[in-house]
């Protein structure tokens, strides 16, 4: 296979990427909340999982034991077996500017035992949510990546989708527009994205100049 003909799931992220000689083209994970894959996606390097889907069961069983512990981890603070180390007040202090010399903000934070009843019983509410929205994405995750691999293994690689070049225009050419005849009479513009292109109609000699992208679209 040469690099880069086809594309293939990475066993990872279940994203469509670019398969090379050496597995799954080398791309990010950039999904917020999924510490387990940030910066460079793990799937990187594998084969797809068109072709093998073993990294793909190892990262679903990962995912369940992670989803089970996070689980208990909540219920866990949930029923004060487990304590927060310190507590958000909800004051917000200034901490400094950053480079565009905008205020930046954190929230104040005390120890535990310094705590009233109710910031403590607000910060064990927002580390239980954590723990749990943390459980369900990983559940989400590894339920959509099970799928994926029961419907994509063993599926032929898809081509890479052939880039046709765009459609140019010389000076003279006669050509049909909004189903009328017409004759490039001048071609303006720098760049072939910017041009604009002189039509004159063939019927009775008048001039437009719509740009070369209308044209590309318009003619029959
Ligand atoms: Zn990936």
């Amino acid at each position: 296979m040469k690099r880069g003909t086809h594309t293939g799931h990475c066993q990872a992220c279940g994203r469509r990427q670019m398969v090379t000689p050496s597995g799954i083209a080398k791309h990010g994970y950039t999904v917020k909340g999924w510490g387990y894959f940030a910066g460079t996606c793990h799937g990187s390097g594998h084969k797809p999982l068109e072709i093998e889907r073993t990294y793909t069961d190892e990262i679903i069983v990962k995912l369940g034991e992670r989803a089970r512990s996070m689980t208990t981890i909540a219920n866990e603070y949930r029923g004060g077996k487990r304590i927060p180390l310190d507590v958000g007040t909800g004051k917000m202090l200034e901490t400094g500017r950053d480079r565009y010399n905008r205020r930046e903000w954190t929230e104040e934070r005390i120890a535990w035992s310094t705590a009233t009843v109710a910031q403590q019983a607000k910060e064990v509410e927002r580390v239980v949510r954590a723990h749990e929205d943390d459980a369900r994405r990983s559940r989400q995750h590894a339920e959509f990546l099970g799928k994926l691999a029961d419907s994509v293994h063993g599926k032929a690689l898809a081509p890479r989708a052939v880039k046709i070049a765009p459609r140019t225009f010389t000076e003279g050419e006669r050509l049909k527009y909004y189903g009328e005849e017409y004759i490039v009479a001048r071609i303006q513009g720098w760049s072939p994205r910017q041009q604009y292109v002189h039509l004159r109609r063939i019927s009775d000699g008048r001039e437009i100049s719509p740009s070369v992208q209308r044209v590309r679209n318009h003619i029959s």
